[in-house]
């Protein structure tokens, strides 16, 4: 009886023992040279800091990174800063002070993390910008995105399209939305969507009643999509009284979503006042639900598999003294350096063609979007 206890006391402290030196995420051992991240995932712990829970995307962005890091024998620290930059800031600081082997980054704010990249190269810990370039620093080594003009191209197009501009028709309405002034993105999401639009508003087949044009003027801080909906309350009491709009710009769903409550708040959306055609990006859920419904008209999906695993064979290329594949040298100037980048294609997505593009890819599936 004794020697049966003891030996299962054997047997649970040596599998006490192996789960220690297994544990995947949290706390690394710190090997004597001062590096850390030697036990848990075997090669080290990256460092992955999004922007913010709030938005599926990055939900999906940061667990998509964190399963492919851990295929590959990483360990990982996922941190979200919830649209503060200071903690975002504090976050970063502190994925250092543990000794990260390498830092991926979705800023909240592209200008404000100068100081902690700084302190990221004094460790020597590669950075590399994910979907949201980082500018104003020398210290960020790559950049893995979509081709961000183009995600304006297709918003804009959509509406050109679906208006019937080509052909030649209008005068119609339209109000336009841009994405957060601290992200580099929203500058290139709007200046596709204005290189489509502008043209058809200078000629005035395109009317914009309320007359703000200028990405300043249109511009949503931190994607808000409240702060959106309160922009349409305001543009459409003191422009479409008596006048109705036709198509709403809008960068992203969050802020399609905004708008369209803003909308549904006039009276837009019934028979006799059907819905504006309002685009938008990143397919979440809520908004392919309301294309669906009829409701939001477009999205532009961007497969946030396929960012995961691009930024992931960067950073396993760097950490493995190898140079990541790049497909893009000239276009992401942060105003330091052109970062060199790997851009990936985002796609339109309407209700003719979400379920080929989201299904039967096997993003959502046909019971998520019920
Ligand atoms: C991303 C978009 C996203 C937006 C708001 C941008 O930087 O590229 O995909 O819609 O941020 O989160």
């Amino acid at each position: 009886m004794k020697k049966t206890l003891s030996a299962v006391c054997i047997l649970a402290l040596v599998l006490a023992l192996a789960a220690c030196g297994s544990g995947n995420n949290g706390a690394q051992g710190t090997a004597s040279d001062g590096s850390s991240g030697g036990k848990g995932g075997g090669k080290g712990t990256i460092g992955i800091s999004m922007p913010t829970k709030s938005s599926e995307r990055w939900v999906n962005d940061g667990a998509n990174m964190v399963k492919e890091f851990e295929a590959l024998g990483y360990s990982t620290d996922l941190q979200y800063g919830e649209d503060v930059v200071e903690n975002q800031v504090s976050q970063i600081e502190n994925m250092i002070t543990k000794g990260v082997k390498l830092l991926v980054i979705a800023s909240i704010d592209g200008e404000a993390l100068t100081d902690v990249i700084q302190k990221a190269a004094d460790q020597n810990i590669p950075v590399i910008a994910y979907d949201r370039l980082i500018k104003k620093t020398e210290h960020v080594d790559y950049y893995a995105t979509f081709d961000n003009f183009k995600v304006g191209v297709l918003q804009g197009s959509y509406i050109e399209e679906k208006l019937g501009l080509k052909e030649g028709k209008g005068p119609f309405n339209i109000e336009l939305f841009a994405g957060s002034p601290d992200d580099n993105n929203a500058y290139f999401f709007f200046d596709g969507a204005m290189s489509v639009l502008k043209p058809y508003i200078d000629s005035g087949k395109l009317v914009v009643r309320s007359g703000q044009t200028k990405f300043d003027q249109v511009a949503t801080l931190r994607w808000d999509g409240g702060v959106a909906q309160s922009r349409m309350d305001n543009l459409l009491s003191a422009n479409y009284t008596t006048e109705r709009v036709d198509a709403v710009l809008s960068p992203y769903d969050g802020i399609s979503i905004g708008i369209l409550s803003s909308l549904k708040g006039v009276g837009y959306g019934s028979p006799d006042k059907p819905l504006p055609i309002i685009t938008g990006q990143d397919a979440e859920l809520a908004s392919v639900k309301s294309i669906i419904a009829g409701e939001q008209t477009q999205t532009v999906f961007k497969d946030t598999r396929e960012l995961a695993k691009v930024a992931v064979k960067m950073a396993d290329a760097i950490l493995n003294g190898q140079k990541p594949e790049v497909n893009d040298e000239k276009t992401y100037d942060n105003g330091v350096k052109i970062v060199p980048s790997y851009l990936l294609t985002p796609v339109s997505v309407d209700k003719s063609n979400y379920k080929e593009v989201l299904v039967d890819s096997g993003y959502y599936t046909e019971d998520q979007l019920k």
